[in-house]
């Protein structure tokens, strides 16, 4: 059985820092979605977190660590990624950066760069910092599944696969660390995240989102980050995303559920909004709320037995967008786009 440690319990805290030393794996809370932490520099101890997530081999891992010293052993911290570490970090930000020797292969797929995280939250920081370790660690679910934002869904995933989890509650950010790769000509969001490309283009105004990021990849896609090909988030039920005005959404959801009434069917809804004959769960106002309740929502939407997920969209641009990149993954991009949507283009 996997052991469950207090964020509060000092003790504990050590004692999981050790495990992660050793190479046991240890989930722990960060302020984006929890993570299924592992000793970067043991080989062994990373093929684990592949096994535990049943993750494809291709797919790299982000090291986290609690400084940007810290990175320097093993990543070219260039005079662009200081900027970037300087204005958002600690914080949701994840950089690709030019590999230097010391880190093992498996980490990052056998590729030439890295991925670099420096979390906010406490927790995170000081067990990187017992551990005196980088630590390699991506979102502690089961590949494909949606990611995990409080200890029990670590725990439904994971229990008896990993050593320990970290309890600190819920994320915050709710939804991953924005991925920016600078190791092009020019600076490129490979994952909208938890700071915006609008945040970004601040410091750096030159970067831009990869063009695939909202759309269904095809059969060919070649994604820059390996784990943009995969499936991903998707919970039990199907997922459908619905564009358009909050009137036009409004009223194709009604629709939908009334040619649909033999189906048990949840709702993810704005806080205005309800719908009779379903399960509803609020998202709030913002995209912000939105991403800080989706995950669980889908989580808690598969246990309330829903076999279809209808979401009303978050606003447009900032978080929306990174909201959108997850609702649509784990729509699978099945997305029903309004009439009145149709007639504005
Ligand atoms: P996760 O660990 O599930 O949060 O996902 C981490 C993401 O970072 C995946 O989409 C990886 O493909 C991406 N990633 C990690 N390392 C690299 C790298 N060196 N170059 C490009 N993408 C990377
Ligand atoms: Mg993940």
């Amino acid at each position: 059985m996997t052991k469950r440690i207090a964020a509060a319990d000092t003790k504990g805290l050590a004692e999981a820092a050790e495990k992660l030393r050793q190479g046991e794996l240890v989930a722990f809370p960060t302020e984006t979605v929890y993570g299924l932490g592992a000793n970067a520099l043991l080989a062994n101890a990373v093929a684990g977190i592949y096994e535990a997530k049943g993750r494809p081999s291709d797919n790299p891992l982000i090291v986290h660590v609690a400084q940007v010293g810290q990175a320097e052993a093993f990543a070219e911290v260039t005079a662009q990624a200081r900027q970037l570490f300087d204005c958002f970090t600690p914080g949701p930000l994840t950089v690709i950066l030019p590999k230097k020797e010391g880190i093992p292969d498996i980490v990052t797929a056998g590729l030439d760069s890295i991925a670099v995280r420096i979390p906010e939250h406490e927790t995170a920081r000081e067990l990187i910092q017992l551990a005196g370790v980088p630590i390699a660690a991506p979102s502690a679910n089961r590949s494909g599944s949606p990611s995990p934002t409080d200890a029990d869904s670590v725990l439904q995933d994971m229990d008896g696969r990993i050593w320990g989890v970290v309890d600190g509650g819920r994320c915050q950010v709710g939804i991953e660390s924005t991925i920016v790769d600078i190791t092009g000509e020019n600076p490129v969001i490979l994952r909208p995240g938890g700071i915006t490309l609008e945040q970004i283009q601040e410091i750096l105004p030159e970067c831009t989102l990869d063009t695939g990021l909202l759309k269904k990849p095809e059969e060919s896609f070649q994604p820059k980050a390996p784990g943009m090909k995969y499936k991903h988030y998707a919970p039990q039920a199907q997922v459908i995303a619905f564009e358009g005005t909050a009137a036009a959404v409004r009223q194709e959801i009604q629709r939908y559920i009334v040619t649909h009434s033999e189906k048990k069917i949840g709702v993810f809804a704005k806080n205005s909004s309800s719908y009779e004959n379903t399960l509803t769960l609020h998202w709030g106002e913002t995209a912000q709320d939105m991403a800080k309740c989706l995950f669980h929502a889908l989580r808690q939407f598969d246990k309330l037995g829903a076999e279809v997920i209808l979401c009303e969209p978050p606003e447009t641009g900032g978080m929306g967008t990174s909201v959108r990149n997850r609702l649509y993954k784990a729509a699978g991009f099945h997305i029903i786009h309004t009439e009145e949507r149709e007639k504005q283009k």
